[in-house]
């Protein structure tokens, strides 16, 4: 309960940049903190304490709540019809369905994206070429730049908005906002936690010291080796160097799964949990092929949660881009807890965190945080299929 201006408790900050891009006086300004996250602080000498920064934060009091969703959302599994948006795509390319099914009207998009030096941000644009910039989820925490108020602006101006981000983004563009639109639709990815950009950057500059090439592409989860259930961190530079290694391997990879160095405020999060937040609600359908076998497809599968009238009343539209099958909430939620839960902190995350503070680069981190698997384990991680790996812990009890 509270909120961050109270004083400065870090939990309490999402860092969605609404409560800078409000302020009628210009009094914030968003600063990074030394573990790479931005905060806003105030400068007093412009301050006229309207209040309107506490007004605006979707964190403050337990969290934002939008009225307009279930409790019970409509869920769908879903993969893309067209074969490239699926492989382009995290799981089954619902977010590229969603934006097809608006092929007829003019619509802005905005999303994360790489920008040309592989900095993760929101940008917001009608330009179709540039949709397909969207694809494929950025395991770094997005900077939202003043996207809110563009937004605002193309609102009010009557055009259709499709707004994608981590649930907090969203929230807190419905706080900024402050009223329903209908001409906005919503969408929310289930998440464990943003990622420190400046952890990131310091990956980034490790790599290209090592590899003495600047990058030319980066895939969080690439498919395209071994499908979606064993996906492949693959980073490509501009010498034609090509590294992949199962996701756990990778060192930034590693710790982003074993959540080392994610946002403060990610492992309370008031957003993980039904109702949700948005319209429309968009993870990776695990467990599938135990739930809904039939329905698995090896180059990804989302589920897709339709949490509002405005998103139901889409169906028809959605069926031209995507294969939908019903699923059933319990099942999503066994298999994806953070559907409904925050994601818990590392218990080293701390010391972590004080070792990045006092200068470690990201060579000393990788030599003390992220050892790779033994050779036996990686290698049997690439050669066994996953259900293999399934009967196998299941036999041992790992
Ligand atoms: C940090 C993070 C953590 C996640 N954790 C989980 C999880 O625990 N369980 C789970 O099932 N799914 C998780 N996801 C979501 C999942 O990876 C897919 O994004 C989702 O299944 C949608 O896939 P898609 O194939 O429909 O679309 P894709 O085309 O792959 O998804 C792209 C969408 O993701 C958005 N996006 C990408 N990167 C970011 C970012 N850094 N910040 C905000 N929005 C972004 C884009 O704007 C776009 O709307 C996470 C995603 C991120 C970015």
């Amino acid at each position: 309960m509270g909120n961050y201006f109270e004083n400065n408790d870090k939990t309490l900050c999402c860092g969605c940049r609404g409560c800078e891009l409000i302020c009628p006086t210009s009094a914030i300004s968003m600063i990074e903190d030394n573990e790479g996250f931005m905060y806003p602080f105030v400068d007093e000498d412009k301050c006229i304490h309207c209040g309107m920064c506490v007004k605006v934060c979707p964190i403050k009091d337990g969290g934002y709540t939008n009225d307009l969703v279930s409790s019970e959302p409509v869920i769908y599994g879903a993969y893309n019809k067209e074969k490239t948006v699926l492989e382009e795509s995290t799981s089954g390319g619902a977010f590229t369905g969603i934006i097809d099914s608006f092929f007829e009207d003019h619509i802005l998009v905005c999303g994360a994206i790489f920008d040309d030096d592989f900095f993760v941000k929101h940008l917001l644009t009608d330009d179709i070429n540039l949709f397909s910039k969207f694809r494929g989820s950025k395991y770094v925490q997005s900077d939202l730049n003043n996207s809110y108020s563009e937004i605002r602006k193309s609102l009010r101006k009557g055009s259709k908005v499709l707004f994608s981000g981590t649930p907090c983004q969203v929230a807190g563009l419905k706080a900024f906002l402050g009223k329903e639109y209908d001409n906005l639709l919503c969408v929310d990815i289930v998440c464990h936690g943003v990622p420190s950009p400046k952890i990131f950057s310091m990956y980034k500059e490790y790599l290209q010291d090592k590899y003495k090439s600047k990058l030319a592409n980066i895939n969080f989860r690439d498919k395209s080796i071994k499908g979606w259930d064993t996906p492949y961190m693959t980073i490509e530079f501009e010498n034609g160097n090509k590294l992949k290694s199962i996701g756990y391997d990778d060192p930034y990879s590693m710790g982003f799964y074993k959540k080392l160095f994610q946002r403060p405020v990610c492992h309370s999060c008031p957003f993980s949990k039904v109702p949700r937040v948005s319209d429309i609600t968009l993870a990776d359908y695990w467990g599938v092929e135990n739930t809904n076998p039939e329905f698995k497809n090896n180059r990804g599968t989302s589920l897709m949660l339709m949490n509002t009238k405005k998103a139901q009343m889409l169906y028809d539209k959605l069926c031209k881009n995507l294969v939908l099958g019903n699923a059933i909430l319990a099942d999503a939620i066994k298999y994806n807890p953070q559907l409904a839960k925050a994601t818990d902190p590392n218990p080293k995350r701390p010391e972590f965190m004080v070792d990045v503070k006092s200068g470690y680069n990201f060579k000393k981190l990788e030599k003390k945080y992220f050892k790779r698997r033994s050779f036996l384990k990686r290698f049997l991680s690439i050669i066994l299929n996953k259900e293999t790996k399934i009967m196998i812990k299941k036999i041992f009890k790992v």
